[in-house]
């Protein structure tokens, strides 16, 4: 995927870093914050280990990176500067002529998260352009899995409800997942990004992104507790 304005993207998360103030009239903070997290390192290609305290905490990258790419689309659709980041190449897929229908009795609300796309031909369909806001869409497979998707007959009716479906959809294509590897400098910039998310505690599907061990189950597992 080639684009017009950022032929390098060294990294899943390179947004700028805004720096955080705490001012001495805010309450002081006890809940629970990604950027206190010590990282360790990632485990299975997967999760992400890291110590808190007296606690292990375990990031999930993939739903904690979804979650992050869900809010920003949500954020930048809300203040009506989700932008559309055109592709110098167009990307093609080949579908069926009844996967091209689909898509392109879609492609007004598709339009509505920056994605752009048209027909070439019967079984084929060209991306124009992608939400800006995200940095590594795979849109392809991103399009390949709204055109196999079967839509029910009142979708319009249900627009908003249909666009966050695609949001999620959205997010979880333009997220690290399993396998990939991240550096620590990576890891460090998600929990930046979580702690400025809502509801960073669980993706869009719903599924937790952190799971904690307090001392005691650890020394459990060791039979330290006897
Ligand atoms: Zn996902």
């Amino acid at each position: 995927m080639v684009r017009e304005s950022a032929p390098f993207q060294p990294s899943f998360f390179s947004e700028p870093e805004s720096p955080r103030y705490v001012t001495q009239s805010q309450p002081p903070k006890q809940s629970f914050r990604f950027s206190d997290l010590r990282y360790i390192g990632q485990l299975l290609q997967c999760y992400l280990v890291c110590e808190l305290r007296d606690k292990l905490v375990v990031v999930d990258m993939h739903a904690a990176h979804e979650r992050v790419n869900y809010n920003k689309i949500r954020a930048a659709r809300a203040k009506h500067v989700l932008n559309v980041q055109k592709l110098l190449i167009p990307e093609t897929v080949r579908l069926t002529g009844e996967q091209v229908a689909v898509l392109l009795d879609q492609s007004e609300m598709l339009r509505d998260l920056a994605l752009e796309i048209e027909a070439v031909n019967d079984d084929t369909i060209a991306i124009h352009g992608v939400p800006g806001v995200l940095s590594h869409l795979d849109c392809a497979a991103l399009v390949k899995e709204i055109a196999a998707e079967p839509v029910s007959e009142g979708w319009r009716e249900r627009l908003e409800e249909r666009i966050d479906h695609i949001t999620a959809r959205l997010a979880c294509h333009a997220s690290v997942r399993s396998g990939d590897t991240i550096s620590r400098v990576e890891a460090y910039a998600l929990f930046q990004q979580l702690d400025e998310a809502d509801t960073a505690g669980a993706c869009p599907h719903g599924r937790p992104v952190v799971a904690e061990f307090p001392r005691d189950s650890v020394e459990r597992w060791f039979g330290r507790d006897r």
